[in-house]
């Protein structure tokens, strides 16, 4: 889950062309995904001053400075363990050999017009790797440091288990985000293969990825592991580039899940979840508040005269305007509340454990906010009310209380608009 009070990331950019650190500037500021601090240089002497002032969590670094034409740029950032992405002019045996000698993370060419937006899933990557945590599945001690050495470098966070007993116990109780196992196969007790299945009955794979290391050779092992569940098969004995390049690969695959996920769930333009989600969570909660007799609010808001907006001002104005909504609606409303778009210039809400009044108080505060709000776009000053129709109680399904909050967003609609009825079941 993405958490809202982890600190900002250092992102360093050395570069001596003032082109290319404006573009690369632009283009991360611009990627609402990548929450970080960026941090420029020109030359190698301002790199070293800067490495003394800042911790930096992911490094881009032309290897050809004028002070530095050597690559010591690299040097000086895995001195510091930064993980270091290399931009250099064109792909040679030069820059083949400097991701092997240097252990850097990735080589990008700087005159492929693909490359910025390489580089920002790179950036995207790595800092996301530092919220991570991946397991470990072996009995010999001094495997698992082989295998840590090597998370390490993808700068993740590492947890251990000498057994697979120990490994369900910590999945199932950590606290922790844990997307990523990698498991031995012959170990005293369950084994690697049963551990795979084990999980794989709790854990669909775009929730947790399994990579399974062996050097067994028993026939037809890495088929059975990807039988049962595994993602990918590792046979001992690897090189440390082929662990590295496995597990790089897996964790990518978390990340494009993770995001598919997320946008499957939510509305493009205001970054509210939508209907399917709204539906799809909003269920499970109306239903076990209704076997505890629990109360539960359903409210729908729908734009005044939007129509007018749009006329007047244009469409691309009137979508800033629905922007708005989630905006306002983040800022009035608890985390707890599920808000989602349910389509055109219409937002639907469900809130649970609130009592009657506040629900009145509270929708009547956000109706407010709509009314003294401006928005000011190109020199112009653009305000519209809400009408907030509201059904309220303890025995209805979700179909049903959302019928009813749009009937009493009728009542509010014709009562004049910017305002707001609630009807109690
Ligand atoms: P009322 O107070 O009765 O709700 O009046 P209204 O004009 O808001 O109601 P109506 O539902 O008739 O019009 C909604 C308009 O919203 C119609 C549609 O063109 C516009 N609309 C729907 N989705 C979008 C969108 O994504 N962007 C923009 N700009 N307009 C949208
Ligand atoms: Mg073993
Ligand atoms: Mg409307
Ligand atoms: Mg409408």
């Amino acid at each position: 889950m993405f958490s809202f009070d982890a600190p900002l990331k250092n992102v360093l950019i050395v570069d001596d062309l003032k082109v290319i650190r404006s573009i690369l500037k632009k283009e991360i500021s611009r990627c609402s995904d990548i929450q970080a601090n960026l941090i420029m240089a020109e030359s190698y002497a301002e790199t070293i001053e800067l490495v003394e002032m800042h911790e930096f969590h992911v490094a881009i670094l032309d290897v050809n400075l004028p002070d530095a034409p050597k690559g010591e740029v690299i040097d000086l950032l895995r001195s510091k363990n930064v993980p270091v992405v290399v931009l250099t002019g064109g792909i040679n045996e030069m820059g083949k050999k400097l991701i092997l000698e240097k252990d850097i993370v990735e080589y990008v060419t700087k005159n492929n017009p693909k490359s910025i937006s390489y580089i920002l899933s790179v950036i995207k990557r790595i800092l996301n790797n530092y919220s991570l945590h991946v397991l470990i599945v072996d009995d010999s001690k001094s495997f698992r440091q082989v295998i840590r050495k090597n998370l390490e470098k993808a700068h993740v966070n590492v947890l251990e288990a000498a057994s697979a007993e120990e490994a369900i116990d910590i999945i199932d109780e950590s606290d922790k985000y844990i997307p990523l196992v990698l498991t031995d196969y012959e170990m005293p007790g369950m084994s690697g293969m049963d551990l795979t299945i084990h999980l794989r009955q709790v854990y669909s794979k775009d929730r947790l990825s399994i990579i399974a290391i062996s050097g067994a050779d028993k026939q037809n092992i890495s088929t059975q592991f990807l039988r049962y569940g595994a993602n990918d098969f590792i046979k001992k004995p690897f090189t440390d580039e082929e662990l590295s390049a496995r597990i790089n690969l897996n964790l990518e695959m978390i990340e494009l899940f993770k995001m598919s996920k997320e946008n499957a769930s939510k509305d493009f333009l205001t970054g509210l979840y939508n209907r399917r989600f709204f539906f799809e969570s909003g269920n499970p909660i109306v239903d076990k508040a209704k076997r505890k007799g629990l109360p539960i609010a359903v409210a729908m808001i729908d734009i005044d005269l939007f129509k007018i907006i749009n006329d007047t001002y244009g469409h691309d104005v009137g979508d800033i305007a629905i922007k708005e909504v989630g905006v306002i609606l983040n800022r009035c409303l608890r985390r707890s509340d599920l808000i989602a778009r349910f389509g055109g210039e219409e937002f639907c809400i469900l809130m649970d454990n609130t009592l009657a009044k506040n629900v009145e108080i509270k929708f009547e505060l956000i109706r407010e906010a709509f009314e003294k709000n401006v928005i000011k776009i190109d020199g112009l000053d653009i305000s519209y009310t809400v009408s907030i129709g509201i059904n309220y109680g303890t025995n209805y399904s979700l179909d049903d209380m959302i019928k009813l909050a749009d009937k009493a967003l009728y009542m509010a609609k014709d009562q004049g608009r910017n305002s707001v009825v609630i009807t109690t079941q």
